[in-house]
């Protein structure tokens, strides 16, 4: 039985120790720096090139299908690209069952995505619509594949790891435009999968193409099932490529951080009893210790080993059934923490009975849903502040702070310390490099300042938001839906001495909505 006693106190430490301090947060950053480094020097499972060398300018133009495979949801999307930085959406979406998540073989996953698809070209009657008379002219089709993919060009990639609780082991080290190619052809549809998207590369792109401000995006970010972030790096700083790969030829290339994966080792993220739990029955244990802290599939399971521990200790007057979500692994869903949120900020707060009927309790009183909003509070908190100091190393490294883009490429970055290939290079080529790249940005300018009629007030509107806004795209249901997620994050960037309130000023966030639908589109464009 429940003792009753003061709860307070094992609450209060259990907020402490979710609290992430301004010290913490630089040393996190400082750190995910390092590794943004390490993963441009070395090749290593993140920093991920994605063979998109330009973000678009929202004058890309065709119609386009696109699958957007979540960790959650699967989407089929048909994108009309308009031309002049909007576009049209008919999508569909459907939950990936768990039996296809988690399965020996890909073939069954493959074929559930070619059936959807088979289902929309039926839908809306676009198997007839092409004309198609010996199966050549097909529909090319992007694919937004949410897993860590080594690419080697943009339509092409090897599955290295699954993550978000899926587990296919047959999948691994094969293409995953091919195995979809495979089921597609089976049911001999008129599609082409064309081009490979991270989704976070999708949100960069999609936010870049619908941007008021041309050059101002700087990254996509996911906070959904998993977290993952991609950005424009200049092309001279990543070393991991050989120099015929990128260099001089496109001064810039969009890399998918696989940010996830950060800190794996564990030497500055933040540990709790609950995280260790967490971690240690997961089906991936000591990976993706980042994603752990801070994505939606497991926010909700965080908040459930909460729960269990401050019930076993008499914390709340809560009677939990039986069949309570709370006794079951991932029993609790990360909407749990926005729907307490949110009846928190309405006027007439009574969370009680949302709380009895998503926990299966009885008996909740107000001060159990005061007590189990400020643990969804602090949970979500330290997610979204964690979520700002990667962020904050990404704009670091960008150096966008400092000055436009353009004038970037001559800094030469600082190696890692017991780097010693990188010693022995001669540093002569990454000067050219950097010369080269900043000729070839020149010259765009000139090109783009001839070919675009822009009126004078553009023009200033342009280069003042070049100097002075950071464009992030987002995506995902937990930035979208936890109330107030952003403004954590903000607070996070603030603390980090390299950007503080200043810097954190100059960073524009903002919902790219489909963004990776239409992201896989743009790539889709880019591949054709
Ligand atoms: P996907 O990752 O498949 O692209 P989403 O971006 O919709 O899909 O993210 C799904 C994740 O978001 C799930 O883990 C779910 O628990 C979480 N989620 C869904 N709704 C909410 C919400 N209202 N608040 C917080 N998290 C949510
Ligand atoms: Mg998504």
């Amino acid at each position: 039985m429940p003792s009753h006693g003061n709860p307070q106190p094992l609450v209060q430490d259990i907020l402490q120790q979710l609290e992430i301090d301004p010290d913490d947060i630089c040393k996190v950053t400082k750190r995910f720096l390092q590794q943004i480094k390490e993963g441009l020097d070395h090749p290593r499972p993140w920093q991920l090139p994605s063979y998109v060398f330009h973000v678009p300018d929202g004058s890309e133009k065709g119609t386009f299908l696109a699958v957007d495979l979540g960790g959650t949801n699967c989407r089929i999307c048909l994108v009309d690209l308009l031309g002049n930085s909007t576009y049209n959406v008919t999508q569909t979406k459907q939950t990936v069952p768990e039996h296809l998540r988690i399965n020996p073989r890909y073939q069954p996953l493959f074929s559930f995505i070619a059936k959807a698809l088979r289902e929309f070209l039926d839908q809306h009657e676009l198997r007839h619509q092409i004309d198609c008379p010996t199966g050549s002219k097909r529909i090319p089709l992007g694919f937004t594949f949410s897993f860590t993919c080594e690419q080697t060009s943009i339509s092409k990639g090897t599955l290295i790891q699954w993550d978000k609780g899926w587990d296919i082991p047959e999948a691994l080290g094969k293409d995953p435009c091919a195995m979809l190619q495979e089921s597609i052809d089976e049911m001999d549809l008129p599609v082409l999968v064309s081009a490979l998207a991270n989704d976070s590369v999708g949100t960069l792109l999609s936010r870049a193409y619908t941007s008021q401000d041309q050059g101002s995006t700087l990254a996509g970010v996911i906070i959904g099932t998993g977290t993952n972030a991609a950005y424009l790096e200049r092309s001279c700083n990543v070393r991991r490529l050989p120099n015929t790969e990128t260099k001089p030829m496109h001064d810039t290339i969009v890399l998918n951080t696989e940010w996830g994966c950060f800190d794996d080792d564990l030497k500055v993220l933040p540990i709790t009893p609950y995280d260790r739990e967490l971690d240690a029955s997961s089906i991936n244990p000591g990976q993706q210790q980042l994603e752990k802290r801070v994505s939606g599939m497991y926010l909700g399971e965080l908040m459930r080993l909460v729960i269990l521990h401050c019930h076993e200790r008499g914390v709340f007057n809560m009677v939990l059934d039986v069949d309570s979500p709370c006794n079951c692994q991932y029993g609790i869903d990360s909407s749990f923490l926005s729907l307490i949120a949110r009846d928190r900020t309405t006027e007439s707060w009574d969370a009680t009975k949302d709380i009895e009927r998503v926990l299966s309790a009885r008996g909740v009183t107000p001060d159990d849903a005061r007590i189990l909003t400020q643990l969804a509070d602090s949970i979500a908190r330290r997610s979204a502040r964690l979520a700002g100091s990667a962020l904050g190393a990404i704009i670091i490294q960008s150096e966008r702070l400092s000055g436009p883009v353009s004038e970037k490429c001559a800094v030469e970055v600082t190696s890692l310390p017991n780097d010693q290939n990188d010693k022995q290079r001669p540093k002569q080529p990454k000067r050219i490099c950097g010369l080269l790249s900043r000729i070839g940005d020149y010259f765009k300018r000139f090109i783009y300042s001839l070919t675009k009629k822009r009126s004078v007030e553009n023009e200033s509107l342009d280069q003042g938001s070049e100097q002075n806004f950071i464009d992030i795209g987002v995506d995902g249901s937990l930035i979208e839906l936890y109330p107030g997620f952003e403004a954590h994050m903000r607070g996070a960037l603030r603390d980090i001495q390299e950007i503080g309130p200043e810097g954190e000023k100059r960073v524009r966030m903002g919902l790219a909505r489909d963004g990776s639908g239409v992201g896989a589109a743009l790539m889709a464009n880019a591949a054709t």
